[in-house]
């Protein structure tokens, strides 16, 4: 087992994601947390005050409610203190975008100046109609593709998000939509982080759970889902938001903490062998679920709850 790399988080409030004015995409609650009209000055004093007592980082990573790389959302001259900040140190510096704010512009602006960058984009999945009608990300595969092939031939690395379980897809459709998704990544990603959906509040994926019509992806999808990326020769990484909990990816409660275990040194590990989980009953009803799920009337909804219900 390698050395694990020592990550610090900023999270800066901003102005918020370009694509919030369009809809949002429907798992994202994150625009509630931003401040309208967030300048230069006022993101350059979120840094420093959140990096003071930081101490040394191998890696540093900076997330807005959006894309670093949309210069309305983040200055220039703000990105300018975060990027000497971290040259300086020799951290490496992990933004985030949307697709349509990476050019050889924007990332020359930060690998012209530091030699150690990673981009991060959501790919989501690799199939435009999710994309488009269950997620509303406003992108499509082949804007990716470019955004992708632009970070690394400006010299940076390149992180892809893959979604599980986007709304209106049954248990077993979102599973085989986060694999195909984690294999096209791969094509051109260093590392693939995997992200089960976790319900946000204000979201359309929230409205749908609370009339039953959504459920968390279970913590058995995201094992399988690992599995598959073990032969992917990549490195990928997951970290359940919320998980064990009812708005994240979740078991039957028993189970939960000792499969999360599993994942987040699965994850450290970097190891392409099988996860070690445990055994649980919850396994048969998930299995259930993903044999049955797609003969409800209607396509999705929280059968577990309905399994439950008197
Ligand atoms: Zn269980």
């Amino acid at each position: 087992m390698g050395k694990v790399a020592e990550t610090g988080v900023v999270i800066l409030r901003t102005s918020g994601c370009a694509h919030a004015a369009s809809g949002a995409c429907t798992m994202c609650g994150y625009n509630i947390e931003s401040v309208r009209g967030a300048g230069a000055d006022d993101l350059s004093a979120q840094f420093a005050k959140a990096v003071e007592g930081l101490g040394d980082v191998e890696l540093l990573k900076v997330y807005t409610s959006g894309s670093f790389l949309d210069d309305r959302e983040v200055p220039a001259e703000a990105a300018r203190t975060i990027l000497d900040w971290c040259r300086e140190r020799g951290t490496g510096l992990l933004v985030e975008s949307r697709a349509e704010f990476v050019t050889e512009e924007s990332v020359g602006a930060l690998t012209g100046v530091h030699d150690d960058i990673e981009v991060a984009i959501g790919l989501e999945s690799a199939n435009d109609k999710v994309l488009k009608y269950s997620i509303n990300k406003n992108m499509t595969v082949a804007d990716y593709d470019r955004a992708a092939s632009t970070v690394k031939r400006s010299g940076g690395k390149l992180r892809s998000y893959v979604l599980l379980k986007p709304p209106f897809l049954t248990e077993a459709e979102a599973v085989e939509d986060a694999i195909a998704a984690a294999r096209h990544a791969a094509l051109q990603s260093d590392t693939i982080s995997l992200n089960p959906v976790n319900i946000q509040k204000g979201t359309l994926v929230e409205r749908l759970w609370k009339v039953w019509a959504y459920r968390s992806p279970w913590l058995w999808s995201v094992v399988e889902v690992l599995n598959a990326c073990a032969s992917l020769d990549r490195k990928v990484v997951c970290d359940p938001t919320g998980g064990g909990k009812e708005r994240g990816a979740h078991n039957c409660g028993g189970c939960d903490g000792a499969i999360l275990d599993s994942i987040k040194d699965h994850s450290l590990a970097q190891s392409r062998s099988a996860l070690k989980t445990p055994e649980c009953d919850c396994h048969d009803l998930w299995q259930t679920v993903m044999e049955l799920e797609g003969f409800t009337v209607g396509g999705t909804c929280d059968l577990q709850r309905f399994f439950r219900a008197p």
